[in-house]
């Protein structure tokens, strides 16, 4: 395997690439500025320049996260949908519709807030789970971060407007992560709505819906009177029944960040998304280069919740620290352990960003990748 171009390593060790190809002559090989070295040559070259490269392999980060769950224990999940789209085409609008109309079940009234994310009950019964960081810089940031948290994209296009750049962006984003796509035509109230337009534009990139023969589900929807939404959400649901989503509630939790913020009176209130697992008030978790005992847990309507399993949302107290989103959260066995790995990634960062220290590790090689 190739880890870094001699570019890349010069600038780790803060030298000039020209050194480095220089040493590398003098030592009988030859490299150019952007060929990728193996993991001896890094050795070698490191080490010509007084640093001492250590390899962190991935499994020695190896945690809960990567068990393997026996087939037999997994149980079916909700969804989890992301609502992209170009600017004032209605993702709030519709993101907000969504969860005023649709309550969780035996959850009637109570103050919604915004945590990043929430489920609802559909007409059918379903539960299904919104990201609500509208946008696709949230769903890139947290793929960049390695975090997939996105089965389905929904994308909305005003259909009194057009097909915009966001709106292929958007589309392109969700298809490099191989989330599969329903169409949302929004609007469709306003006089000027032309859903046939919209689809047309959409045919022209690849994207032809189903009632003109493609692969598409598209729903014709109004955020503002609530038209053609639960419809929608049936065909999330289809979309979600392809893909036969499934997690094993009875292991510890693992889960992604999706935001965290120090509230005054609170402490560290970090939004999660639980993956896999059963997250519990009192598991000891690692977050990132934080840790903490979760304290509470409540859902986007403020109810405290004890438990937590797949594809649940919850806002937990009780962290040292707030983690980034996209960092991944996981029960940890005990305090000291969890204690340990935080403090090792916390001096790993302060490390990466003095990079005066004389080590590197894979780690921070592969991050600047
Ligand atoms: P975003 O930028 O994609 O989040 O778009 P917003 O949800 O902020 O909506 C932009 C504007 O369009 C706001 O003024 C909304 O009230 C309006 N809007 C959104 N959806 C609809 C809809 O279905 N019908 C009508 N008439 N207006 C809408
Ligand atoms: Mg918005």
């Amino acid at each position: 395997t190739e880890f870094i171009s001699a570019n890349d390593l010069a600038s780790l060790m803060d030298v000039s690439v020209n050194e480095v190809i220089k040493v590398c002559l003098n030592m009988g090989m030859f490299v150019s500025i952007n060929q990728r070295l193996d993991a001896e040559a890094i050795t070698v070259i490191a080490d010509e320049f007084g640093y001492d490269i250590e390899f962190l392999s991935a499994e020695e980060e190896e945690t809960v996260a990567e068990i393997e769950d026996d087939e037999a224990d997994l149980q079916p999940r909700a969804p989890i949908v992301t609502i992209m789209g170009h600017v004032d085409h209605g993702k709030t609008s519709l993101l907000d519709y969504i969860r005023s109309a649709t309550v969780a079940k035996g959850e009637a009234g109570g103050i919604t807030q915004h945590i990043g994310a929430y489920d609802v009950m559909t007409k059918s019964d379903k539960r299904v789970t919104f990201l609500d960081t509208p946008g696709h810089e949230a769903f890139t940031a947290m793929r960049a971060r390695g975090a997939k948290v996105t089965d389905i994209a929904i994308i909305v296009v005003a259909a009194d407007d057009s097909v915009m750049p966001q709106t292929r962006e958007a589309i392109n984003h969700a298809q490099a992560a191989g989330v599969p796509i329903v169409i949302a035509l929004n609007k469709i109230d306003k006089p000027g709505a032309n859903p046939d337009k919209v689809r047309e534009e959409l045919s022209v990139m690849n994207i032809l819906v189903e009632e003109w023969g493609g692969k598409y589900q598209s729903q014709e929807v109004s955020a503002k009177t609530g038209a053609g939404i639960d419809d929608l959400l049936e065909k999330v649901l289809l979309e979600a029944e392809i893909l036969e989503l499934k997690a094993n509630p009875d292991r510890k939790a693992v889960g992604t960040v999706i935001e965290a913020s120090l509230d005054k009176g609170r402490g560290y209130v970090t939004t999660i998304l639980v993956q896999t697992g059963t997250m519990e008030v009192g598991d000891i978790v690692l977050a990132g280069p934080h840790f903490g005992r979760v304290k509470a847990m409540t859902d986007h309507r403020g109810k405290k919740m004890k438990k937590a399993g797949p594809a649940t949302p919850v806002q937990v107290l009780g962290l040292t620290g707030a983690p980034q989103a996209g960092d991944k959260i996981q029960v940890m066995d005990s305090e000291r352990e969890a204690r340990e790995l935080a403090t090792q990634r916390q001096q790993l960062a302060r490390e990466q960003s003095m990079r005066t220290k004389k080590h590197i590790t894979l780690d921070e090689i592969g991050r600047r990748l």
